[in-house]
């Protein structure tokens, strides 16, 4: 006899990470990371907290909290923290969807939410992204039915760096029923440029059903500390604090990001680089002859078809690590500008057409 397991975990894939680099002149362009270090000030603060982690960390962050709550004028009980954002959006959907119940998302998007779909025992719906790479928010709108009680969007959107315009994000709230949650995804805002595009936080402000992700994994280049938040209504979030691994953020994690707020001149300085950088490599790509979408993440998106894996193993023979989704396209992650030269030689080696 075997031991039972809830049956429905069987259709779950595993989380994919992004290739793990062996050897030191690998450039590994596969996870979204920030090609930085950690600066002098945030490797001190988590220094300084070394000496206390015989202790629990602040359940609540209170400082944290408060810091968040001033930077964008939402009040501290909004504010819900995770181990990175990802653990936010678990609870989310934790505290809204159950059995019977659906969950609404583009595709391709965010690996992680048809898992987190599967995981609470809610059924993930997927709705084509359009042809340009982005959101159809049409189809999203005509996709809700009496089940729907959690719509994630991602804007920019992880994998293809597409952006929600304000004006088609403030359509489709419209047809949003008020008593569905559509949670704004902003793990990529930082790296934002387009002053057309939604903001998860204004969203917040004038729908009393929208949260906001944000995480200190990409543009504050915490990834290895586990550490992002959910802005919620507060009685959505009340739930969040009821859901949530207790004491899951640490408090080296906490430290760091409250370091982190306090260098945001050096911390914009080095999203500085990396934008600049992505429009380099972006537009020589399309000199390339390859097909990129504009992106406003620290991402480019190929989207190479059937060409994708053989891509990625050629992009590997010469020491580049990409993600790619075998079938659909490539994503490649802004690094260095010795990773990005790499990368491009080995893109136009490899040949935009074949
Ligand atoms: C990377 C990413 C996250 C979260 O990362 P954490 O490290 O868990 O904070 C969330 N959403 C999207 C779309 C991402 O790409």
């Amino acid at each position: 006899m075997t031991v039972r397991q809830r049956a429905e975990l069987e259709e779950i894939p595993a989380y994919t990470q992004g290739a793990i680099p062996e050897g030191a002149d690998i450039h590994k362009l596969s996870s979204n990371e920030n090609p930085y270090g950690p600066l002098s000030s945030v490797r001190e603060a988590i220094a300084a907290q070394l000496t206390g982690i015989n202790r629990y960390p602040d359940m609540g962050a209170h400082a944290l909290t408060q810091r968040l709550a001033e930077v964008h004028g939402v009040s501290p009980e909004q504010i819900v923290f995770g181990a990175g954002s990802v653990e936010a959006a678990f609870q989310l959907a934790h505290a809204s969807a159950g059995a019977g119940d659906e969950i609404l998302f583009a595709w391709r998007s965010f690996e992680a939410y048809p898992i987190i779909a599967r995981v609470v025992g809610a059924t993930p719906v997927a709705v084509p992204l359009t042809a340009d790479e982005r959101h159809d928010l049409d189809a999203m709108a005509d996709a809700i039915t009496p089940r729907t009680r959690l719509v994630f969007l991602c804007t920019p959107n992880n994998p293809t760096g597409t952006v929600l315009g304000r004006d088609e994000a403030e359509a489709f709230l419209a047809r949003v029923p008020g008593d569905v949650l559509v949670v704004i995804d902003e793990a990529y805002v930082h790296f934002q440029r387009d002053e057309g595009a939604v903001s998860g936080i204004e969203m917040f402000r004038r729908h009393p059903n929208v949260a906001v992700l944000h995480t200190f994994s990409k543009a504050y280049g915490l990834a290895g500390l586990r550490i992002g938040y959910a802005i919620a209504p507060a009685e959505v979030a009340a739930n969040l604090r009821k859901v949530a691994v207790p004491f899951g953020v640490t408090s080296l994690a906490q430290s760091a990001a409250l370091a982190s707020l306090d260098a945001e001149d050096e911390l914009a300085r080095r999203i500085g680089e990396i934008t600049a950088e992505r429009e380099r490599v972006a537009g020589q790509l399309r000199e390339q002859g390859w097909a990129v979408p504009p992106t406003q993440a620290n991402f480019v998106w190929l989207r190479a078809g059937e060409r994708s894996a053989q891509i990625a193993s050629g992009l590997a023979e010469r020491g580049v690590l990409v993600r790619a989704f075998p079938g659909e396209g490539l994503r490649i992650s802004i690094g260095s500008a010795e990773a990005n030269d790499a990368a491009l030689s080995a893109l136009r080696a490899i040949g935009a057409e074949s």
